[in-house]
Formats: C-alpha cells, sequence, structure tokens
C-alpha cells in the first residue's frame, strides 16, 4: 500500500490545531510545527460563535468546551445553528 505524505500545518493557534484534529479522525496523517515553545495559556476569545460550537460538535467536543468555559454565553443559541436546535 502507498504510504501517505502527512500535511503540514503551520501554526497550532486555534485553526491548525482543530484541522489537524479533524485530518486526523479521517486517519490522514499530519504533523503541527508550532513556532512557540508552548500552548498559550491565554487565548483571545471571550465568544465562541454558534458556527464554531457547531463544527466543534461535529468533532464531539462541544460539551467538553462549554464545561470549560464561562456558562450562558449568549451567542450559543444563535438561529439555525445544530446547537440550537439541539438545546431547545
Ligand atoms: C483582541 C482579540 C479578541 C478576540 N476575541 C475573539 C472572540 O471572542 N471569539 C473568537 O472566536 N475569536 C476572537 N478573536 C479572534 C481569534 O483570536 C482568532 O480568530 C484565532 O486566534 C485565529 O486562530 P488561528 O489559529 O488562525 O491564529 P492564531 O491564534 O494567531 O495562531 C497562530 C499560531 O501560529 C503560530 N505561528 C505563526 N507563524 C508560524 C510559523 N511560521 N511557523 C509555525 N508556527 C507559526 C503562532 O505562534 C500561533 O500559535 C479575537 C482576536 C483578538 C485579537
Amino acid at each position: 500500500m502507498k504510504s501517505i505524505e502527512p500535511i503540514i500545518i503551520a501554526g497550532g493557534g486555534p485553526v491548525g490545531v482543530i484541522a489537524a484534529l479533524a485530518f486526523a479522525r479521517q486517519d490522514i496523517p499530519v504533523q503541527v510545527f508550532e513556532a512557540e515553545s508552548r500552548v498559550n495559556d491565554n487565548p483571545r476569545a471571550a465568544t465562541t460563535h454558534a458556527a464554531t460550537l457547531t463544527m466543534l460538535e461535529d468533532l464531539g467536543l462541544v460539551e467538553e468546551v462549554i464545561r470549560r468555559g464561562p456558562a450562558g454565553h449568549p451567542h450559543a443559541g444563535f438561529p439555525g445553528s445544530s446547537f440550537e436546535k439541539r438545546t431547545a
């Protein structure tokens, strides 16, 4: 069987890490290269938007993210998100 070359992702921010997880879940090899020596423990996101929640739900992460985040956040129920339908 022909081996698959890994997808290279430059940057281990939210986009790079979530993209890497999505590839890995499909058994697509991926390598993340992060310039900093440690994870940024001072994230800028105060709000997680509905589309992001829907994507995290597809990856099976939404409950954990909500559990760790501030309660009652205002964008969780944006009309049209699958998250809104599930929690209604
Ligand atoms: C003040 C502020 C408030 C914000 N509030 C929110 C919010 O409430 N909600 C929300 O959803 N979004 C918010 N954002 C936006 C959010 O922070 C960005 O959308 C998100 O961080 C983008 O993720 P990213 O992975 O693309 O980039 P980044 O988070 O910038 O991560 C990029 C990573 O790539 C690394 N890197 C860079 N160059 C290289 C290289 N050449 N090789 C290897 N690694 C490299 C960096 O070290 C970094 O770790 C806010 C942004 C700001 C500035």
